[in-house]
């Protein structure tokens, strides 16, 4: 018998500014911003609704977010009661589904085909309204934040369904309508276009999904195969599977210097060499890390780790370095004398098959 996919993808409102303003009364209804404060060179990671309506948004520069709100109350992110809420909410959510992928912090897919087969594909998403009714009602009352939810016959149509009505949105898209509704799009809300491959697009006059199917030949910066993928995207197909988390949650390399040391040479070197043996490990079993920790440990045995969740995730070694050597950097952990440096890599998934099929941008 033949299985009409029913994914639903669950998305976490405006995440860290919605923790805050659940856990501190005082700063709802106001303009919430978590990140780095203005004056320092860093970014916006979670805008309020109320600061949202000013334009501010997520990775925007924390000046120019001040700029354009200058009421808004810039907090320190406190990632580790993210993550937490993460876990209470993905353990909340997983019983409706049949499969869960969790894909950031704030964010999943459900994969509930079997219990919602009906006679045909359409009949059977509506089948899952009721379901993300319930998952809504059960996140909002046992956490007390909002999520919004989209239903669809695959992934790629779940996630743009439920980017159409946040907050608080359910949005289901019937598989008769996909094509039109996916058409009007900008063409970076297909997964793997990524700045590059946009500019690509766009310098071809191909702006919106609509127009790919347009192209004979892939214009410069993309390959055949690449621009097939995307057409076939275009066309709503997708037959990514919902993967279960994987169960390696995490692969990390230390060493430990001969003497402490602060000489950047040094510790530049071994951590490239870190780095190229994670990316070994991850190109064997396949896998992409979204989460990246740098661990240091000082003379006197102070012990310090540092990570950040990955927009994109990573496994090649110039990456891991990079991001590495990034968060160094940022937390200006080589203060002093290092006893020992470590790299970890978490937050491990099967790696996509857009980017075995497609040379890396
Ligand atoms: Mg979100």
């Amino acid at each position: 018998m033949r299985i009409f996919p029913v994914i639903l993808h669950v998305d976490m409102d405006a995440f860290f500014a919605s923790v805050e303003q659940r856990d501190r009364p005082e700063l709802r209804g106001l303009p919430v911003i978590v990140g780095s404060p203005p004056g320092r060179r860093g970014v916006v990671c979670a805008a309020s609704y109320e600061a949202r309506a000013f334009g501010v948004h997520s990775a925007m520069p924390s000046n120019i977010a001040q700029k354009r709100c200058p009421k808004a109350i810039f907090l320190k992110p406190d990632m580790e009661r993210y993550r937490n809420e993460s876990i209470q909410i993905m353990r909340l959510i997983a019983p409706f589904g049949d499969q869960i992928e969790q894909v950031s912090v704030d964010e999943a897919y459900l994969d509930v085909s079997l219990q919602c087969q009906l006679a045909d594909h359409d009949q059977s998403l509506h089948k899952a309204l009721d379901l993300a009714r319930k998952l809504k009602d059960c996140v909002k009352q046992e956490r007390g934040l909002t999520i919004s939810v989209g239903i669809g016959g695959s992934k790629l149509m779940a996630k743009i369904a439920s980017d159409f009505d946040k907050p608080d949105g359910l949005i289901l898209i019937p598989e008769r309508d996909k094509v039109a509704l996916l058409g009007a799009l900008p063409i970076r809300r297909l997964p793997g276009v990524g700045k590059v491959t946009e500019e690509a697009l766009l310098a071809a006059g191909i702006d919106r999904i609509n127009l790919l199917k347009d192209l004979s030949h892939p214009p410069t910066g993309l390959s055949v195969n690449q621009l097939q993928h995307l057409q076939s995207l275009a066309e709503g197909r997708d037959d990514r599977s919902v993967r279960e988390t994987t169960s390696i949650k995490r692969i990390s390399s230390e060493n430990t210097f001969d003497e402490d040391t602060e000489d950047r040479r040094l510790i530049r070197q071994c951590l490239r060499q870190q780095a190229n043996e994670l990316s070994g490990k991850l190109l064997s079993r396949s896998l992409h890390a979204q989460g990246i920790q740098v661990k240091v440990r000082y003379g006197d045995y102070t012990t310090l780790s540092r990570q950040i969740s990955l927009t994109d995730p990573i496994q090649r070694e110039d990456d891991i370095y990079r991001s590495a050597c990034r968060l160094l950097g940022k937390h200006q952990l080589v203060s002093r004398p290092l006893r020992l440096i470590g790299i970890g890599v978490y937050t491990l998934r099967e790696s996509p098959v857009i980017q075995l099929l497609l040379p890396l941008e």
